[in-house]
């Protein structure tokens, strides 16, 4: 079975092509676009407008580079939720009319849950992982426990990858800041104190990101400071997810979404892992960050399992939370 998926929940509109082989995901293609911001955050109706510009041509570059005929995609799926509303119209009227004149069924996907299922679908040894998905909006440690993707932990605030994002923009740097925080922090020595909070299970980032900012304005290095920060909030992450490995009594750990790119945080992670004779998992980069290929696998994996969606469930869900979905896949 072949499945088209298109994914905008947020900044990147991405189109894959991905197939079954026996229970694993083959990517035939994933092609991303990502809308930056002149200055500021994202403007959620101009990456809608950015996305719309280009959708079609990335639908037709995508079943292009796959080399098949458009005619032999079974399926379109499409990122249903969560994330900002105009982006995500944008792309279920997308997904709708292609689905519409191929006459191939349509399927709405949770963009968290497909984070998780690609890796499970691309790693062959990964079958049953807590997932720390970090990206710009989102910060969830999610696991499957009696019968649902369930969150165990997540920001009370902002994602981490936005934490990173304002941090850097108050240091002039470019968006996405995350990469440049990175390299700064790998020249940083001294650490400074900052809010460690951790409030149950949850996470709060906004403190930590206030007092980086007042480092930075009592003329702290630069490099000290995101060195600090990075140490800080990912001290945190893993604290969670290790608490929700302890918790689940699993065995593996799999990072997904954009600030699963860092090195720092994937050391931190693998060593917590290894502590515990856990596996440690990453997927490729162009499946960590928000992609096409995810969409369409969960979309497939969801339809293989017998799930059917009208016209009419395809509306878009701003908060489509993780535990809202009926995980039919799965025993
Ligand atoms: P996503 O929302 O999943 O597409 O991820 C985008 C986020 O990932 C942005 O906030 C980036 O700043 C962040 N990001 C990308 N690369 C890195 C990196 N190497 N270190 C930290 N954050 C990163
Ligand atoms: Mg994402």
């Amino acid at each position: 079975m072949i499945c088209l998926g298109i994914e905008g929940t947020a900044h990147s509109i991405g189109v894959g092509v991905v197939k079954d082989v026996k229970g694993k995901c083959k990517v035939l293609s994933n092609l991303i676009k990502t809308y930056k911001p002149e200055k500021g955050g994202i403007h959620p109706r101009e990456a809608a407008n950015h996305h719309g510009l280009h959708i079609a041509a990335l639908i037709r570059d995508s079943v292009q580079q796959a080399a098949v005929n458009i005619s032999a995609v079974d399926l379109v799926s499409f990122s249903q939720g969560p994330g900002l509303g105009p982006c995500l119209r944008t792309v279920a009227t997308a997904a709708r009319a292609l689905s519409l004149s191929l006459e191939k069924p349509l399927i709405g996907v949770n963009h968290c849950v497909a984070h998780l299922e690609i890796g499970r679908g691309t790693i062959h040894e990964c079958t049953d992982p807590v997932l720390l998905y970090v990206s710009g909006a989102n910060t969830q440690v999610i696991a499957f426990a009696e019968g649902k993707y369930r969150v165990f932990g997540e920001t009370l605030d902002v994602g981490i990858g936005n934490c990173l994002d304002k941090f850097g923009r108050t240091l002039g740097l470019e968006f996405p800041c995350g990469p440049r925080i990175e390299q700064l922090s790998e020249r940083g020595t001294l650490y400074l104190p900052l809010p460690y909070s951790i409030k149950g299970m949850d996470i709060a980032f906004s403190g930590l990101l206030t007092s980086a900012e007042e480092y930075v304005r009592k003329g702290h290095p630069v490099e000290d400071v995101c060195y600090s920060l990075q140490e800080t909030s990912f001290a945190m992450l893993t604290e969670v997810t290790e608490r929700a490995m302890a918790h689940t009594e699993k065995q593996e750990v799999l990072l997904g979404g954009g600030v699963a790119s860092n090195q720092r945080l994937r050391i931190m992670v693998e060593t917590m892992a290894t502590a515990r004779g856990a596996s440690f998992f990453v997927p490729r980069k162009e499946l960590c960050v928000d992609n096409g290929a995810m969409i369409a696998w969960l979309g497939l994996v969801m339809y293989a399992s017998g799930v059917r969606m009208s016209l009419d469930e395809s509306v878009i869900n701003q908060r489509f939370r993780t535990d809202m979905v009926e995980v039919t896949w799965r025993d």
